[in-house]
């Protein structure tokens, strides 16, 4: 029998760690399944989605810069991907495109479940405003956090989501913030394709806040936004977590597997090795 084939598709792609956390999925509940990574035309991403699916794809995950433009072409998409115009996941069911968003759920397990940090009535402060960003705000509102204030460049962009967005507060990066925080989400993609270093505001560290970037290593070296928190002595996790718990989501949609069978610690420490021998 013909193994199920999945992608991620993202431009830069070469990163992503996907196909080495679905393999260890499809290990522990004994599937054989191909999982590859695409390069997605900036130009041409919908064709190669349908390129993909026509040719025996069974779901795709999209990363940056494509989880808007995967929300817009699919025919059915899910109440999380609904409010977030977002989607990380797609697959055909019926003849159908569907879209899902898996990110938000993702980090608010590795916060909670794995980091043990109780998220009822924070302070959130989130750098960028992308893809990553639409699909953390509602499941972090509905965690129970206070407050989000996101900063981002794009003043268009600031607009267009505090329309959509009506509980967040959205600001430039060079506005003054109240010190008052408990959370940092680094998400913006600065250093994939846009080569423009980082600005961040001169006193984002003021409140001694839990810094987490939705970036993750991919060798030994820490990111650069928790290496800046280091420095800072502040307590500091990168998105390797996220990564994992949104990955488990989407393999369960797409293999109707249950949850409790794929352990998500287990693969972390899996990949912990992984990332050793890759760097
Ligand atoms: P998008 O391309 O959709 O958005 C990128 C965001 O980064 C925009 O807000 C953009 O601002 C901002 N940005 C880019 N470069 C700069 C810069 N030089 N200075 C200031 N702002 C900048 O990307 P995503 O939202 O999909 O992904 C964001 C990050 O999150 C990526 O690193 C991705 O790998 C990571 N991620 C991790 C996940 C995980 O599971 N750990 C899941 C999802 C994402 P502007 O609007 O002004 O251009």
């Amino acid at each position: 029998m013909n193994s199920k084939r999945f992608a991620v598709i993202g431009n830069p792609i070469n990163h992503s760690l996907s196909p080495i956390i679905h393999q260890a999925f499809a290990q522990k509940t004994g599937m054989t399944i191909a999982y590859e990574k695409l390069l997605g035309s900036l130009e041409g991403f919908e064709q190669d989605v349908h390129h993909f699916f026509i040719s025996g794809g069974q779901g795709l995950n999209v990363t940056l810069p494509f989880k808007n433009r995967a929300f817009s072409m699919a025919d059915c998409v899910s109440e999380r991907a609904r409010i977030a115009k977002a989607a990380n996941v797609l697959f055909y069911k019926e003849g159908l495109l569907h879209a899902d968003n898996t990110d938000g759920i993702g980090l608010v397990r590795d916060l909670s479940d794995n980091i043990g940090l109780d998220l009822t009535g924070i302070k959130v402060v989130i750098l960028g405003a992308g893809g990553a960003t639409c699909g953390i705000l509602h499941p972090l509102l509905t965690a129970g956090v206070s407050e989000i204030t996101v900063l981002n460049r794009d003043k268009k962009k600031r607009k267009e989501l505090s329309l959509h967005f009506k509980d967040v507060r959205f600001l430039s990066l060079d506005d003054k913030i109240s010190p008052a925080y408990d959370l940092i989400i680094h998400a913006t993609s600065a250093g994939y394709q846009d080569k423009t270093p980082l600005t961040l505001p001169a006193d984002l560290w003021r409140a001694n806040p839990l810094c987490y970037d939705l970036s993750y290593k991919t060798g030994c070296d820490e990111t650069h936004f928790v290496q800046l928190a280091q420095e800072k002595n502040l307590r500091a996790y990168d998105g390797l977590g996220m990564l994992i718990e949104q990955a488990a989501e989407a393999f369960v949609i797409w293999n109707e597997v249950p949850r409790d069978e794929l352990s998500t610690r287990s693969i972390r420490c899996l990949l912990g090795q992984d990332l050793m021998t890759l760097s």
